[in-house]
């Protein structure tokens, strides 16, 4: 008979109880009412508030709350998560699966689009809910496999040898604990062909306390090169804490980029951009891309028109060096890659 020590029993204790990240995704605002009512919000934009959240429902923790000004309903963070009445407007080419992802999925939870890589949905919620994502109507429930599950999309892995390159994607994949992820890891690295893992992930931004120990001990322990795309669309989401979440990943030797998509009324400003580069690099996070918006129904009040889209660009390489400049694309359903503008 094994006799467990006081501090075995008070270790397993420990790794049973929630971590403070997992705490603060419980307990994120999903009540329009509270999001208006904690940030001294008019109520004139309830209405509109709600009808938006009764199409894709609001999501906020805490630690994004605190950076958005109070009483300020043109705050570029609080204008990604405050629904707007204009979300109900049916406007021409914005339609609920943008980028004809239910095309490409061979198993569920599995979406395989480009060559050589392919994107596994491994969690189905988000910390966050932005009101521009392509992903609101997603049918997540039909793509959240067990992991009993996986084993259908890790055949598929193992059955393919051109792919080099998995990508956790959902939802956000750090949304799912660590020992689910770990686990998942750990049979991916055992496909030898296999050679990155990259995980796209808003959760190190808005709960940057979810770059704890027990994340960085799976990530920094994989025999797979790692690449983490970040998620941030304006400076003022860039805080300590971010920055000091950012520094603990570099130092697990997770190569950092970011992808922003272009908003109108948050960041379709020149100086917001050169300042967007300016922060991430000195967070040590590369910008990578600067999508325009995919066209998701629900979302058409967020768009930039091309030729502004190439104008900004344009007036942003004036000011920046070059590794500061993301690359403007647009996702086209079917092509080989993403699409410079
Ligand atoms: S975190 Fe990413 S996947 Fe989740 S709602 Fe925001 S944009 Fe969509």
């Amino acid at each position: 008979m094994i006799t467990r020590t006081p501090i075995a029993v008070h270790r397993e204790a420990e790794s049973r109880a929630p971590a403070a990240w997992q705490h603060q995704l419980r307990e994120v605002i999903r009540d329009p009412r509270v999001l208006c009512q904690r940030l001294g919000l008019d109520p004139a934009l309830l209405p509109g508030a709600s009808a938006g959240h009764a199409l894709f429902p609001v999501r906020v923790p805490e630690a994004y709350l605190a950076r958005i000004r109070h009483a300020d309903p043109y705050d570029p963070l609080l204008r990604q998560v405050l629904p707007l009445a204009a979300e109900q407007d049916a406007v021409g080419g914005f339609v609920a699966d943008p980028l004809a992802e239910r095309e490409h999925t061979p198993r569920p939870g599995l979406i395989h689009k480009y060559a050589g890589r392919v994107l596994l949905i491994a969690s189905p919620t988000c910390a966050i809910n932005c009101r521009y994502c392509f992903r609101r109507h997603f049918p997540y429930a039909e793509h959240a496999p067990s992991m009993r599950e996986w084993d259908a999309s890790l055949d598929y892995l193992r059955g393919d040898a051109s792919i080099r390159e998995v990508i956790l994607s959902g939802g956000d994949p750090l949304a799912s604990p660590d020992r689910r992820l770990a686990e998942l890891v750990a049979r991916l690295e055992a496909i030898p062909h296999l050679q990155r893992l990259r995980i796209h992930s808003r959760l190190p931004v808005v709960i940057p306390d979810r770059v704890d120990t027990a994340l960085l001990d799976w990530l920094g322990g994989t025999r797979l090169q790692k690449v983490m795309v970040l998620h941030i669309n304006h400076a003022q989401e860039i805080d300590a804490a971010v920055v000091d979440a950012c520094r603990r990943l570099a130092a697990a030797g997770v190569t950092l980029l970011n992808q922003s998509v272009l908003l109108r009324g948050i960041n379709d400003r020149v100086d917001t951009l050169a300042e967007l580069s300016e922060r991430l690099f000195a967070a040590g996070v590369l910008p990578y891309y600067l999508h325009v918006l995919d066209p998701v129904s629900g979302a058409a009040h967020f768009d930039v028109d091309d030729d502004s889209a190439r104008a900004l660009v344009a007036a942003l390489r004036e000011r920046l060096p070059g590794f500061l400049m993301p690359r403007l694309v647009r996702e086209i359903p079917g092509e080989a890659s993403k699409t410079p503008l």
